[in-house]
């Protein structure tokens, strides 16, 4: 049998990887010990947006960006490509971040954080036309449906707390089960809601072009490269030391393989599928017109797009959390979940019972214990960090780029004074309590789907498990 080249093993890590342009052969690694301003470790989103940014705001900076893979080979590559403005914690709970809370100042702090979560969405949309790099950019925003009495509940809740933070109609709407069964034609509709802060986008053709522009700017990319450690003023790879005053941490769910990090963040992997391309008659029974992102109110998220090429990818939690944080490739492949998935968009879109699929694949996202993502640079030490955006990195990665440029470059900003600049969040608990915690937490939530399934009502069990992970 021909050995698999890296290049073609790297095509196989998802339908995005398969499909996004130009050729997946490894760059070259870091030549030696070398000496940077700014040293970045990870070449997905976060370390690539940190890249763009600060080459466009210093072209005489020296950067250098370490990957052990290959650029977009993590969760930037291979996710749901949901370019939204969702935030991994509630407004309720941001308004309570660096301060008492219930105050007027603490909700205009919330307020602030999904402005700029909106402005972000937009950004995204404009940087990718204005570099060229075609990622398939659609802005047909978001339907959730509430497809039980429990569902339609959440839904209410949500829209009641934006309008508790000044946000109207234009941001979010409750839709009636016809509105919403126009944009999605889903079985068991009863309502559900819209908003259109959110693209659909391929997210492989983003990062990778992302990471050709950064090396057109000037930053060094190193591809093949490990990182062995961290520490103020250098990153220590495989093959030699990068010395610098800056050092970002943009690692997400594989931080934990670095000494010292081990309990960040916990590593909870997201699995999709791809179906072949569909004819234009499916779509005219399920609707999706203008490519808006969808999913339920369901605990154990589901979602999906419709792609360019007319495909639906549709994804969900559910695998389960390996003891120790572990991250492994075989862990990208679940044959059980990638069976619920099947069943779950046939129960959806019963159309697509006999729809043959093309691709499964999985990645790791990363959760922080207490759901709350963060940026910040440690001006002591030099060393910087974000991440923890659990399922909702595409957008905030960016922000994060844009606020680490302008915390770097000690550059004021309406972005560095957001409630999440400087969070920190606490450590997950040692090991067994950590995978005993995690994953009796995705047993709860699917009993929870299955019980307001039943009887319709919401789940004590949802709620309680709800508000401890911190929703
Ligand atoms: C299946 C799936 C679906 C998702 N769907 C969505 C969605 O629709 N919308 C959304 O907003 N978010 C989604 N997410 C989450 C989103 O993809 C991530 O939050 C985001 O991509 C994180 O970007 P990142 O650059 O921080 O991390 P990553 O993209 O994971 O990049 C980290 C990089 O660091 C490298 N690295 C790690 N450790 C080392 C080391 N020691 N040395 C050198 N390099 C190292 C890795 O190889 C990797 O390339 C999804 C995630 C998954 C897995």
């Amino acid at each position: 049998m021909e050995p698999v080249s890296a290049a073609d093993w790297y095509r196989s890590l998802s339908f995005w990887h398969d499909t996004v342009p130009g050729s997946l052969a490894l760059g070259a690694p870091l030549p030696g010990d070398t000496q940077a301003d700014v040293a970045i470790v990870g070449a997905g989103f976060t370390g690539l947006w940190t890249a763009y940014y600060l080459a466009k705001r210093d072209p005489g900076l020296r950067i250098v960006v370490c990957e052990r893979e290959v650029a977009g080979f993590g969760a930037s590559g291979r996710n749901g490509g949901w370019c939204s403005a969702l935030f991994p914690a509630s407004l309720t709970k941001l308004s309570r971040l660096g301060g008492p809370g219930d105050d007027r100042a603490g909700r205009e702090r919330a307020a602030a954080m999904q402005r700029a979560m909106y402005e972000t969405v937009d950004e995204v949309g404009r940087v990718a036309a204005a570099e060229g790099i075609d990622c398939h950019f659609a802005k047909g925003g978001t339907v959730m449906l509430a497809r039980s009495a429990a569902q339609l509940e959440r839904a209410r809740a949500e829209v009641a707390e934006a309008r508790e933070f000044g946000f109207g109609e234009e941001s979010l709407r409750l839709l009636s089960a016809p509105e919403a069964s126009d944009l999605a034609g889903a079985t068991d509709v009863v309502g559900g809601t819209y908003t259109p802060h959110c693209a659909a986008i391929h997210p492989a053709r983003l990062v990778r072009g992302l990471a050709a522009v950064v090396r057109g700017a000037g930053v060094a990319v190193y591809e093949q490269t490990p990182v062995l450690a961290l520490a103020p003023g250098r990153v220590v790879t495989a093959y030699g030391t990068v010395r610098a005053d800056v050092v970002v941490r943009a690692t997400e769910g594989y931080t934990p393989d670095l000494p010292g990090f081990e309990r960040a963040i916990a590593p909870v992997y997201s699995l999709m599928i791809a179906t072949e391309p569909l004819p234009s008659s499916v779509f005219d029974q399920i609707g999706l017109g203008g490519r808006p992102t969808f999913g339920d109110l369901r605990n154990l998220i589901i979602y999906g797009q419709r792609t360019a090429d007319d495909r639906l990818a549709f994804g969900g939690r559910g695998a389960p959390y390996h003891l120790g944080s572990a991250v492994r490739p075989a862990y990208d492949r679940v044959p059980v979940v990638f069976a619920a998935l099947r069943w779950t968009l046939a129960e959806l879109f019963p159309v697509l019972g006999s729809v043959p699929v093309s691709h499964a694949w999985g990645g790791p996202l990363g959760i922080p214990r207490d759901w709350c993502a963060s940026v910040g640079l440690d001006s002591s030490t030099g060393v910087g960090w974000a991440g923890g955006y659990v399922g909702d990195g595409v957008s905030t990665t960016n922000l994060a780029g844009r606020t680490l440029a302008d915390l770097i470059t000690r550059t004021e900003s309406p972005l560095t004074s957001l409630p999440w600049v400087g969070h920190r969040s606490p450590e997950w608990e040692p090991e067994p309590l950590r995978w005993l915690g995690v994953n009796a937490g995705l047993r709860v939530m699917r009993v929870a789907d299955w019980e307001e399934a039943r009887t319709g009502r919401p789940s004590m069990a949802g709620k309680f498990m709800g508000r401890f992970l911190g929703g």
